[in-house]
């Protein structure tokens, strides 16, 4: 989490970036939900407020700089969260995907998966996500 509260305006500004209404409504979306978010959740009552060429066009450019980060899950859906908000550092870490409720969250850098590589191979990122239920779901299973 932000130590305070910052606009999407504000946080595109220190990126250098102009505050477009696609930019400014995901970004939004995002500081607004505790966990990361699919595109269709995204756009949730809004489904046709942007064309879909803006909308990727957009999650590409946060995405190169660095404002969110992608994950993708098991069945090849993806997920977006917000850098430094849903995670305290941009740093490689791990993310936990519940079973139940389809929720996904960053895991602390602590859980990070450590790939052993042979000689002369060039790590460039990992993905590692945790299946499993969220608290949320244990403590509402019966
Ligand atoms: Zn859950
Ligand atoms: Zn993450």
């Amino acid at each position: 989490m932000f130590p305070f509260m910052i606009t999407a305006e504000e946080l595109l500004h220190t990126r250098d970036l102009k505050g477009t209404a696609c930019r400014k409504f995901i970004i939004s979306r995002l500081l607004e939900s505790e966990y990361a978010l699919s595109e269709s959740e995204l756009k949730g009552d809004f489904p046709d407020l942007f064309d879909r060429v803006t909308f990727y066009r957009t999650l590409k450019t946060l995405e190169e700089h660095g404002i969110i980060h992608k994950i993708v899950l098991n069945d090849n859906s993806v997920k977006y969260a917000l850098n430094n908000h849903h995670h305290t550092n941009s740093n490689l870490h791990s993310h936990f995907h519940c079973e139940v409720c389809d929720e996904v969250l960053c895991l602390g850098e602590k859980i990070r998966f450590e790939a052993e590589l042979p000689a002369h191979f060039i790590k460039h990122e990992v993905f590692v996500v945790v299946e499993g239920i969220c608290a949320n779901c244990t403590l509402h299973a019966n």
